[in-house]
């Protein structure tokens, strides 16, 4: 397959970066959001169209950045995306969903004679700008084979796992690991801070010692140090992909130990917060959180 036509759901702080690398790859682009803001905004800024009924009909590929699985299902199944594609189409879910629930919609898709991968990504909003994420891949290997160069616009590491739900699966993993390790980060500094050792000098033995992490390395002084809290992942999607770690965990009958106690600790702190509040504002909220 040759991917030239492509259509983006969802423009938020990742899908509308990761559209500009597209349009800039010289793809035909057609875009959707909730928000019409948004796709006048990136209508405005790139070559790219709305995405319609008739365009959906000539789409080599839909893709979706949306916040979970239930509005992934929502907007194509229930919405009627998935209809409008002409069969032999490829759907690529690069949105953080649950494994078990992509497996399932890759199946209801091959009914319809859709072809199904889950490409959910890492990095963040300044890998998306840059187009060097992490892609984990799930699928046929076919299919990946002809989504690589459309996946190679935004990503550096194309990482194939294996059959569909894999990618998510995978990226809920790394997202559990990310988490606990920011929240020992966090505690850390505190404890140096009260200790007399100044935050950035303990983020610096971190960063030349065994405990560096992405962490310490790119969320530290950048966004909370200097109190910005901009990273552009909101706290509660991370609360979110530490449910599906939980569930992925207790589908395969692993009962979880130290990522219990993290999820129980990222989920607490979560009720309390807006969904905006960025998710390196757990340094400044597990710190009232131990009090
Ligand atoms: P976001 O909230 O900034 O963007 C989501 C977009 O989806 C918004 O523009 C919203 O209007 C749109 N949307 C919501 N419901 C919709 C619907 N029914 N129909 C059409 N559009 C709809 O979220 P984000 O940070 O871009 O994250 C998107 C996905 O990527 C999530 O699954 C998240 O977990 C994952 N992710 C985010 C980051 C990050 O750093 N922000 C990194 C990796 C993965």
């Amino acid at each position: 397959m040759n991917i030239q036509k492509v259509g983006f759901i969802g423009l938020g702080m990742m899908g509308a970066p990761m559209c500009a690398r597209i349009a800039g790859a010289g793809h035909t682009l057609y875009v959707a959001d909730a928000d019409p803001a948004r796709v006048e905004e990136i209508c405005g800024k790139l070559s790219a169209a709305p995405l319609t009924e008739a365009a959906a009909k000539d789409l080599d590929v839909l893709t979706t950045m949306l916040p979970n699985s239930s509005i992934v299902e929502s907007v194509l199944l229930d919405e009627g995306w998935a209809d409008r594609l002409t069969p032999g189409a490829l759907v690529i879910d690069m949105s953080s969903s649950e494994p078990v629930r992509s497996r399932e919609l890759a199946e209801t898709l091959a009914g319809r004679g859709l072809h199904y991968l889950d490409a959910p990504v890492s990095g963040g909003v300044k890998r998306a700008e840059n187009g060097t994420l992490a892609i984990l891949v799930g699928g046929e290997q076919a299919e990946m084979d002809a989504a690589r160069p459309l996946l190679e616009t935004m990503g550096q590491s194309i990482l194939f796992i294996g059959p569909a739900g894999s990618g998510h699966a995978a990226k809920a993993l790394n997202n559990l690991v990310s988490a606990c390790g920011l929240m020992i980060t966090v505690e850390a500094l505190h404890v140096a801070k009260r200790f007399g050792i100044a935050e950035d000098v303990m983020t610096d033995v971190l960063n030349a010692s065994s405990g560096r992490s992405n962490t310490s390395e790119n969320k530290v002084k950048q966004f909370m140090l200097s109190g910005t809290f901009g990273s552009g992942f909101s706290l509660k999607l991370m609360d979110k992909d530490l449910s599906i770690a939980g569930k992925l965990a207790e589908s395969v009958g692993y009962t979880l130990s130290f990522g219990a106690y993290g999820i129980d600790t990222w989920h607490r702190v979560a009720e309390g917060v807006s969904p905006t509040t960025d998710h390196t504002e757990m340094y400044r909220l597990l710190s009232e959180d131990a009090q």
